[in-house]
């Protein structure tokens, strides 16, 4: 692996877009604890050229200090240079977490999670994407042919993706013309949420060097196949076994994962507009394209909100191993710290109330009847992110996980986002964000 001589600082935004300064190699190891600084202003940019309305104005800067293991240089080209990697915290010139930064946001909502449940988070995003600029006519979806049209693509990406250490597990065709999913393995706490950053980065980056374009946007076009960031969950106990498993309880769900599952779909319209945070992604949210419509829960289901994912293996132990829990509504406009810190918030209130586990629906909770849906507490999502917000405003315990500034600066974003999508017609919204996501 030959050295970069520029590395790429990089955070991710209330926008879900990751960006970045860039350090000579040779600043780069002075600046370990210092960073670079970031007027924070630009932490309200919107994926338009406007910010949104924040009192930071000229002066409030944070410092980007490297978190020195998200360092990553991927180096798999002869003509290209290596990119050079790192993901920073957001400190104040004290060097104190910022509150307002969205990692920290993760790390406060974990932090709380250890405390209260004595249990390690771990979970893992699936990662789908249209590749751009692929010549040829299409290919049918889930087909050898769909993947042998890009052959050096998915090798390289195979490759490149190893070497970031991400512990990829699958590269595969999907349902969409051009559509591709990675996965990777569960991660622990923060990695959890640095790994999928890392992961759409490289993506990107194999995909720029052969001259395509790979977009996360949740909606290409009005008509096309969406783009799910959907999410696997599970607990870790202090011996390393999977704490969400429990072969006595229903649906092989543990105490506690019942209630973070019925704490999940509590909050699920509340949550759309952390996870589901642009106007694209209610082009996308919406029952029978197994991206989810309705706060529900089910087993296997994937029209459910949150679903349980029972492991194949005849094996008991890894049965109870590979066991966890798929939530399907976030999806690239969000970024994946404030993703899992508001699962996570949502999870643990339901394990401080104690909820019971919602009764599980089998289908697609659109085919039932209204009153067969009020009989089981399943409620519909919002359909825009306006309505999201507002569903959001009016929720005081899911405002309330985050900070207030960084509630009103998150929420300003967003609304300054939607007046700006407003000019847009839907072809050339989704345009738009194909091309920035
Ligand atoms: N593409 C779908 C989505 O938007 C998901 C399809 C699948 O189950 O993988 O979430
Ligand atoms: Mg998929």
């Amino acid at each position: 692996m030959s050295d970069s001589d520029l590395v790429l600082l990089a955070w991710s935004d209330y926008v879900g877009i990751t960006r970045v300064r860039g350090l000579v190699s040779e600043i780069y190891p002075k600046r370990m604890t210092t960073g670079i600084g970031w007027a924070v202003a630009g932490q309200v940019l919107t994926p338009f050229e406007e910010l949104g309305p924040n009192p930071w104005g000229s002066m409030m800067e944070v410092r980007q200090v490297p978190v020195a293991d998200t360092f990553r240089t991927i180096d798999i080209w002869n003509d290209a240079p290596p990119l050079a990697m790192v993901l920073c915290d957001a400190r104040t010139l004290e060097g104190q977490l910022w509150e307002c930064g969205t990692r920290t946001f993760y790390q406060n909502a974990l932090e709380d999670f250890r405390a209260e449940t004595g249990l390690e988070f771990i979970a893992a995003f699936e990662h789908e994407f249209q590749l751009l600029g692929v010549e040829g006519p299409d290919a049918p979806p889930f087909s050898i042919e769909h993947v042998r049209k890009v052959p050096q693509f998915v090798n390289d990406l195979a490759r490149a993706l190893k070497q970031a250490d991400v512990d990829v597990e699958s590269i595969e065709p999907e349902f969409g013309v051009n559509q591709f999913e990675v996965t990777t393995g569960p991660a622990v706490g923060l990695a959890a949420a640095d790994n999928p950053i890392i992961v759409r980065e490289v993506i990107r980056e194999v995909a720029r060097r052969l001259g395509y374009r790979a977009t996360f946007t949740p909606k290409p076009t009005p008509d096309s196949v969406g783009n799910g960031a959907h999410v696997h969950l599970s607990f870790l106990d202090q011996q390393g076994n999977n704490a969400t498993y429990d072969s006595s309880q229903p649906g092989d769900a543990s105490v506690i994962a019942q209630h973070f599952i019925a704490g999940v779909v509590k909050y699920l319209p509340s949550l759309c507009a952390y996870m589901a945070s642009s106007p694209v992604s209610y082009m996308r949210l919406g029952p029978h394209h197994w991206a989810c419509g309705f706060a529900s829960f089910g087993i296997q289901n994937r029209e459910a909100g949150i679903r349980i994912c029972p492991s194949p293996d005849p094996d008991p132990a890894k049965q109870a191993r590979s066991f966890n829990l798929e939530v399907r509504a976030p999806d690239a406009t969000a970024s994946p710290y404030i993703v899992l810190g508001s699962l996570i918030r949502a999870g643990l209130q339901g394990i401080r109330d104690e909820l019971p586990l919602p009764p599980a629906v089998d289908g697609d909770p659109a085919d039932l009847t209204q009153e067969q849906r009020n009989e089981m507490g399943i409620v519909a999502l919002p359909t825009s992110l306006a309505e999201a917000l507002d569903v959001l405003d009016a929720d005081p315990i899911a405002r309330s996980w985050m900070p207030e500034l960084m509630y009103q600066c998150f929420t300003g974003v967003k609304r300054t986002e939607i007046a700006l999508a407003a000019a847009y017609t839907d072809e050339q919204l989704c345009e738009r964000y194909r091309n920035v996501y």
